[in-house]
């Protein structure tokens, strides 16, 4: 079964992602709360002798769900089964998976929030009971035959937990909130990254590439080797911050670490729609992205940056957002 993976295998990793995950929870750079939080849920479950409560993650793309659910796995000494949301279409999926669980299992659900009725409706009863009833056969004659699941831990994660159902979230005993890292903590990321690659990172440099990162260490990994690329191609293979600053440039990412896409959709939202207030969907459009990855990867760093507030009637520019794009604000412009 290609779903039940070695526990350092996440479908889509490269090498170096893997190479680049923490996995230790004190290993683990920042979210201090949200450490502090899973340290004595966990430990509590140890001491107990039982499985802790379902664990669910929460926040934008590349913050470290995926990680701390290894982690969770690792630190309660379980093994892990990793599957999405997406791929759960059939509720046989899911009674497949929960059936092949064993006791203490963690089982962790990336994009839950994408989980078909279905299936999901099959994940309340495990996630309560530990049971699931698998509806054999079709029409009048269907049965329903009550399998018994194994004690296990489900741990998903979800860029949008408000899209969670109700019933959904308040089976989960408890949510981590993860939030953008400082740059002060994606320079610690960095260093860790560049020294477990051997690259030779300067202070300043780190520092820079750091503050361009969108508070994200999977952003701060990847433009950690593409200013590699720059140095090794273009220099001594020294990553200075004139080089990062000149790597940064060549690949569009600008002073505040927005990329192509946020600019984009800062662009629309100023110029074609006079900075507001437009729906997601409407601006989604208008920069060729689908809603999804517009409201879920550009817009939570735009709000968090200032430049985009959300209003009951739509998204809105703020000035800021204005002078980004070298425009004058217009008056009564959010600030
Ligand atoms: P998510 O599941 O939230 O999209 P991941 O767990 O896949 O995020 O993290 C993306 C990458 O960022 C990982 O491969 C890891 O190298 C790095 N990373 C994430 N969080 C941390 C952290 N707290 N400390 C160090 N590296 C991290």
């Amino acid at each position: 079964d290609e779903e039940l993976l070695a526990p350092s295998t996440v479908p889509g990793d490269t090498e170096l992602d893997a190479s680049l995950r923490p996995r230790t929870l004190s290993e683990f750079i920042g979210q201090a709360k949200v450490r502090e939080q899973l340290e004595l849920v966990l430990h509590a479950a140890r001491n107990r002798g039982r499985t802790p409560d379902h664990i669910l993650l929460s926040g934008p793309p590349g913050l470290g769900k995926t990680s701390l659910a290894m982690i969770i796995a690792a630190e309660l000494g379980a093994a892990i089964r990793i599957t999405s949301g997406p791929a759960l279409e059939r509720a046989g999926d899911l009674a497949a998976m929960l059936s092949n669980l064993v006791e203490g299992d963690v089982l962790f659900i990336d994009e839950i929030h994408r989980i078909a009725r279905p299936a999901e409706e099959m994940l309340y009863l495990a996630m309560e009971d530990f049971r699931v009833d698998v509806v054999v056969g079709k029409g009048p004659g269907a049965t329903s035959i009550p399998l018994d699941v194994a004690p296990f831990t489900l741990v998903g994660a979800t860029t949008r937990s408000g899209a969670l159902t109700g019933p959904l979230r308040d089976r989960f005993g408890f949510t981590a909130h993860m939030e953008f890292y400082e740059s002060t903590e994606l320079v610690r990321v960095l260093r860790r990254s560049a020294a477990i690659l051997g690259i030779a990172l300067a202070e300043e440099a780190a520092a820079e590439v750091a503050s361009r990162s969108r508070g994200t260490p999977r952003i701060a990994n990847r433009l950690l080797r593409r200013v590699r690329d720059y140095a090794e191609v273009r220099g001594d293979g020294q990553v200075d911050v004139a080089s990062a600053r000149a790597a940064l440039a060549v690949y569009d990412v600008d002073e505040l670490g927005l990329d192509r896409l946020d600019r984009a959709v800062l662009g629309a939202l100023v110029r074609g729609f006079g900075g507001g207030p437009v729906g997601v969907s409407t601006l989604a459009v208008a920069v060729g992205e689908e809603p999804a990855t517009v409201e879920e990867v550009c817009e939570p760093f735009l709000v968090r940056a200032g430049m985009i507030a959300r209003t009951p009637r739509g998204r809105v520019a703020t000035a800021a957002a204005w002078r980004h794009l070298h425009l004058t604000p217009p008056a009564g412009a959010l600030n």
